[in-house]
Order: structure tokens, then C-alpha cells, then sequence
């Protein structure tokens, strides 16, 4: 049996067998480890401190488990359509091949390890860590000596292309793969205690110290895709070795050095000038993500400014109602500049502001999540409830919409609206795929969904933040060195009712912080039954300071009524149309829950619509529809026809069904749309 083969037999038996322990290794430090960072409000609680227990999340966190990495590791042990693991055991030398795959599939098989390595956390898989020991020691034999590793880049210099040499060309996206590697190696190091992987990524940063001992232009030139500012900082916390923090600050700072650079690597301008988000979403979201990190470790104001007005830019004028990050395919930025000199193609982007198409809209899952770990970092500088907002936001809409319910096909792209025709012919399915060459969206997506109960909560000296609800369970240690545990039981996002039942604490008072968020109005909090003494304010933490016992339980109540949502008129895609949100999901029709005929561009909302809401557990596993009366208007014959003289209206009434957004495209192909007209 080749090593391929087993590997692919073991993984898939390991997380299929293992059950959810009831205790893991020791773990310090969550997803991002600011317990040393001078900047930071709050921390995340370890690795292992916060599970699911039941409902939404937990179901999520069992397919990912039970089913998404599984087959992940069929494809990512190497296929026909790609081979991840097998260029790596081919670069150690361990069985002959020839390269295969894109550029970025190393990184992406590092974001694979590292959700891998997320669930054991909670499983105490002893099996899978095995394994996951077996890879990492294949990854170490191809490391170069140097501490180089990058298996597209020495397997086709082998190959004879000698012209192939190390961070010689962008579009080998070389840093990209190593800043994915800093981070996977940190995470499993922080869940099994091991230092393996770490080993390697030590290494690699070494050989990046090397590399930048002297930056050009040249060297910033061929840097994209930054998820290593986040991978050399989280690097740095974990071994605190300052020169991988100098390394960081030198590698930011050679951007500057870049005098032909565009919108799509956000290289035209230096950082400290920018104050749009322009380019690549992914690439725009990690570079401000990174510059995160790298604030939360320095304070540096010249990267504060540009992310808060960044980031009110994105949020007032550039992020779809799902989170969505990406409006434009192909473009040009700064479009419609006067200095027609200064504008560059921008591809997979950041459009102009309030240029928002539904159809058309690109919004990679990779981006998606990159605004989630934007505003994570953004969140643990402020402690601001706003930037939770936005996490919520991404992952109940844009980021679970990236995969299939059944955990086997991912969307690369997450439009708002989708026809029959499509108006234009476009890249990437308007299915979810098993498999696509740009691989890198569904290991994303499981490395976040393995890590997610990790943004539930935080901590700080005598606090407990309670930032994202779902059923699940808490134990850790504050920073004042005081114990606790907690249960919260919820039905949410379908209900919001939150309760915390403190099950073990010390003899200090101690805040819970629970989060309110921006769209709970008439939100209330009830302590052992009694009201509180005052009332929370959306968009906010609300903190409840005392000496706690054991028993003592929170009621929390978030009411979310359906609501019916417009957009700012600038947004011309938008004008007239309305979506429909309730608590954090935002809802759309799709054309299964269409009577026969009609299409979803029939579909007419009259402006005082009442949606009454219902649980169907049936239905796409269980999802709270919202059920309403709304109108169809049927198009006529518009075939070969661009205008026409305004035809006489008939209105039919129909009864519509919304879904949540991120659960369309189950059941086949299928039409939806999130805005739909209004009618008065
Ligand atoms: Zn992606």
C-alpha cells in the first residue's frame, strides 16, 4: 500500500470513528493568541475551552467533522484533479511524479491541516493526530534546507525549469502559501502541545528573514495574497521571537518600495494613505486583517487610520446585505479616475462605492471569510460590538452559503441573484462543485467552521465575553487567574432567547459582557428571573458585574422579527427592491418554493408584507422559513427585445416562501433572488 493511499484511508477512518471527547490536550491561546498583544481589549479562551453542544453550530461542526474533511482528504491526498499531499511527498523524495496543481494549492492544503488539526481540540483523536504527525514529517522532508518550501516552485525547478527559482514571479503565490503554513503550524501546535509543524514553520519564517534581509522592489512586487502578515504575527506570539515581528514590520513596510503598483494587489498608494478598499477581495481583506495583527502588536497609528476608514467604507458603501465582499468579476480602479495613467485592471474586486450588482456579484467565500478575521482582529483592538455585527453577518450568510448541506460541493462565488437565462455568461458555477481548480474557498471554509465556536467567546482580567449564541459550553481561566464555567442553551439564529447558566466560578465578581447585537431593538435581560436594573442598547456589550454562584442563570432576549430591508438608493441594483432579514440571516426566494411557471423575476413584494415565521424541520435540515403574501406580475414575450412600451400590470397573489440565503441551491438548480421589487 503506498503512503498515498494509506493516509487516505486513515484520515477518513479517524474523524469518522472519533467521537467528541470529554476532554482534550491542553491548549493556550485560541485562533489568534493576543494574551501578550499590548493593543488588545480581550482575548480569545483556548482552543479546547469553548464547544458546541447542540443545534445550529454544533450540527455544523459535526458535518465538518463527519463529513467535509473526510472528503476533503480524498481530494486533497491527490486525485485525478489535483494531487495537495502527493506534490509534497513527490518534493521529499519519498515516490516519483511530476508536479500537479495550481500555484496555491500548498497553502491550501495548510488551511486543510489546520481545520484538521481544529477538530481535535474537541475530539482528543489520538488517530487523526497520528496522521496528521505522518504528513507533517512529509512536509518537513521537503522542506529545503534553507527553510524554503514551496512544492509547485522545487518541483518544477527540478524539472529543468531552471528559470523557477524562489520569489521570482507573483503568481506563484509562495508568501501566500508560507503565512497559511505560519498559521496551521500555530493552531496545532496551540490544540496538540507539539512542535512539529511548528518546527517547519520556524523554518520557513527564517528563511523569509533571510530573504528580506535586503527588500526591492522587485521582492515587493512578487508578494500577494497576504495571509502572511497574520501567519508571521501569530508565529510571533507563539514563540515570541522578536525577529519574526521585525520581520512583519519589514515586509509591510516593503510595500512602500513599489512605484508601478495597482488597485488589485492595494499596492498603488501606500498604506497609510488608503482610505477605500480597492482590488482583490481576498487579497484586500487579509492585508487588513494582517494589518490588524500587526496594530494589535505595535500600536502603529499610520495602520489604525487607514483600517477604520477603510472599514467604514467597505461597511456604508461597499459590503453586500449577506457580508458579501467582491462586487466585480473584472474592472478597472480607480475607475473613472482624471489620470487615466493611474488606473489598473483590478480582477475578482472591490467595485466603486454603492456598485453593488446582484447577478454578477463575485464575493469568493476566501473574501467572506477574510472580513471575518478582519473584523475579529478589529474586534479584539476595540472590543467593539460593530465589528462582531459583521462576523455574525458573514458567517450565517456569505460564509455557510459556500457550502452544500450535505458537506460535499462549495460555491467559489455567492451572487445575491440568480436567472434563468443568466443575463451574461460568467466564470464559476451557479452550483455548488465537488471540486474546483481554484481549491482554495473549501478549506477555508472548514478551517473556519472548525474554529468557530473559538469567536464565541473571549476574555479579558475579570470578564467574560459572550459574542456569538449557540448552544455550547465554556470553561477557562481569566487572566486574574479565577475559574469559570458556563452553559449556554439557545435555539438560535431561529430563536433568541439566550440562556447562561453559570456552573462553576470563584469567590471574585465577575462581568459577563453579553453582546447585543446591532439589529436587537427591544432586546432585554432578565438575572435568576429578575429583570435587570437597566436595558441593553443594540450594538453594544452589555455587562453584568457580580460575585456569581454556581446556578445562577441569564435570560437573554433578542426578539427578531422579520423585517423588511431597503437598500441606500445610490445602490442603483438595489433601487426599489427590498430583502428580508431576520436577527442575523438574511432571507431570499428560490424558485422550488415558486408555484410551476413562474420565475423569480415574476416576483412582486408589496412595501407592507407580513411575514409570520415558521420552523419546518424537513425542510433544507431544519430552517425557520418566513411566509408571506406577495404578488406575480407575469414578463410576456421580451425575446429579442431590449425596450418596450410599458405594458398594462396584472398583479396575481401568490403566497411566497423565503429561505435563508445561505442555504439556497440544495435542491438542484434552481433561480433566487435576495432583492425582489416592491410594489405599493
Ligand atoms: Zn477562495
Amino acid at each position: 500500500m503506498t503512503l498515498r493511499s494509506r493516509t487516505l484511508l486513515t484520515i477518513q477512518t479517524c474523524l469518522l470513528a472519533a467521537g467528541i471527547a470529554s476532554s482534550a490536550w491542553a491548549s493556550e491561546g485560541g485562533v489568534v493568541d493576543t494574551s501578550s498583544s499590548p493593543l488588545a481589549q480581550l482575548q480569545n479562551v483556548g482552543m479546547n475551552e469553548a464547544r458546541w453542544t447542540d443545534g445550529f453550530w454544533q450540527d455544523r461542526f459535526e458535518l465538518c467533522r463527519t463529513q467535509m474533511i473526510p472528503g476533503m482528504a480524498k481530494i486533497m491526498e491527490g486525485t485525478n484533479q489535483s494531487q495537495f499531499l502527493r506534490n509534497f511527498e513527490i518534493t521529499a523524495g519519498l515516490v516519483d511524479g511530476k508536479p500537479h496543481g495550481a500555484s496555491f494549492n500548498d497553502g491550501d492544503f495548510y488551511k486543510f491541516l489546520e481545520g484538521a488539526s481544529a477538530t481535535l481540540a474537541v475530539t482528543n483523536d489520538a488517530a487523526l493526530k497520528a496522521r496528521l504527525d505522518e504528513i507533517i514529517n512529509v512536509i518537513a522532508k521537503a522542506q529545503d534546507t534553507n527553510g524554503y518550501i514551496d512544492t509547485w516552485v522545487q518541483l518544477h525547478h527540478r524539472g529543468g525549469e531552471t528559470n523557477v527559482v524562489p520569489l521570482a514571479a507573483p503568481d506563484r503565490f509562495e508568501v501566500y502559501n508560507l503565512g497559511q503554513l505560519m498559521t496551521a503550524a500555530c493552531i496545532h501546535y496551540r490544540v496538540t502541545g507539539e512542535t512539529n509543524f511548528l518546527a517547519v514553520a520556524r523554518k520557513a519564517a527564517d528563511f523569509l528573514c533571510d530573504a528580506f534581509r535586503k527588500p526591492t522592489p522587485a521582492l515587493a512586487n512578487n508578494i500577494i495574497c497576504p495571509s502572511h502578515y497574520m501567519g508571521i504575527v501569530e508565529l510571533y506570539r507563539t514563540t515570541r521571537d522578536p525577529r519574526y515581528l521585525e520581520l512583519v514590520k519589514k515586509i509591510f513596510a516593503t510595500r512602500n518600495l513599489i512605484k508601478d503598483g495597482g488597485s488589485d494587489n492595494q499596492d498603488r498608494i501606500p498604506f497609510a494613505k488608503q482610505d477605500e478598499a480597492e482590488g482583490t477581495a481576498v487579497r484586500a481583506n487579509y492585508l487588513y486583517a494582517g494589518a490588524a495583527d500587526l496594530f494589535l502588536e505595535t500600536g502603529d497609528k499610520n495602520l489604525w487610520r487607514p483600517l477604520t476608514e477603510i472599514w467604514t467604507n467597505v461597511v456604508t458603501r461597499k459590503m453586500y446585505i449577506t457580508g458579501g465582499c467582491g462586487a466585480l468579476y473584472d474592472g478597472a480602479s480607480p475607475d473613472g479616475s482624471r489620470d487615466q495613467g493611474r488606473i489598473t485592471r483590478v480582477h475578482q474586486s472591490y467595485g466603486r462605492n454603492f456598485q453593488l450588482p446582484n447577478t454578477t456579484a463575485y464575493n469568493e467565500t476566501c473574501a467572506n471569510i477574510g472580513n471575518v478575521l478582519w473584523n475579529w482582529r478589529m474586534f479584539l483592538a476595540t472590543g467593539d460590538a460593530r465589528f462582531m455585527d459583521v462576523v455574525e453577518l458573514e458567517l450565517y450568510n456569505s460564509v455557510l452559503s459556500g457550502g452544500s448541506l450535505d458537506g460535499t460541493n462549495y460555491f467559489y462565488v455567492n451572487p445575491l441573484r440568480v436567472t434563468d437565462p443568466m443575463p451574461t455568461n460568467l466564470r464559476w458555477s451557479r452550483q455548488r462543485q465537488y471540486f474546483v481548480s481554484s481549491y482554495c474557498c473549501p478549506p477555508n471554509l472548514v478551517r473556519t467552521i472548525a474554529e468557530s465556536a473559538n469567536y464565541a467567546y473571549g476574555k479579558s482580567s475579570d470578564a467574560i465575553w459572550l459574542n456569538l449564541y449557540g448552544s455550547s459550553s465554556l470553561k477557562t481561566t481569566l487572566t486574574n487567574n479565577q475559574n469559570i464555567a458556563l452553559r449556554q442553551t439557545t435555539e438560535y439564529p431561529w430563536n433568541g432567547r439566550v440562556r447562561i447558566t453559570i456552573e462553576k466560578c470563584g469567590s471574585e465578581p465577575i462581568a459577563l459582557k453579553l453582546r447585543i447585537p446591532g439589529w436587537a431593538e427591544s432586546a432585554s435581560v432578565r438575572i435568576n428571573d429578575a429583570p435587570a436594573d437597566h436595558s441593553p442598547k443594540p450594538g453594544s456589550y452589555f455587562e453584568i458585574r457580580r460575585q456569581w454562584n454556581a446556578g445562577d442563570f441569564v435570560d437573554l432576549d433578542l426578539p427578531m422579527p422579520a423585517r423588511l430591508m431597503e437598500a441606500n438608493p445610490l445602490v442603483e441594483e438595489d433601487l426599489n427592491q427590498v430583502a428580508v432579514q431576520r436577527g442575523p440571516v438574511v432571507y431570499c426566494l428560490e424558485s422550488p418554493d415558486l408555484p410551476a411557471g413562474m420565475h423569480i423575476s415574476d416576483v412582486r413584494i408589496p412595501s407592507d408584507m407580513h411575514l409570520t415565521t415558521r420552523y419546518d424541520r424537513r425542510l433544507l435540515d431544519g430552517v425557520v422559513v418566513l411566509e408571506g403574501r406577495a404578488f406575480a406580475q407575469s414578463q410576456g414575450d421580451w425575446d429579442g427585445k431590449l425596450y418596450r412600451e410599458l405594458e398594462p400590470v396584472e398583479l396575481k397573489p401568490f403566497n411566497a416562501k423565503f429561505i435563508p440565503y445561505s442555504v439556497w441551491q440544495n435542491r438542484g438548480k434552481s433561480e433566487m433572488s435576495v432583492w425582489l421589487p416592491r410594489v405599493p
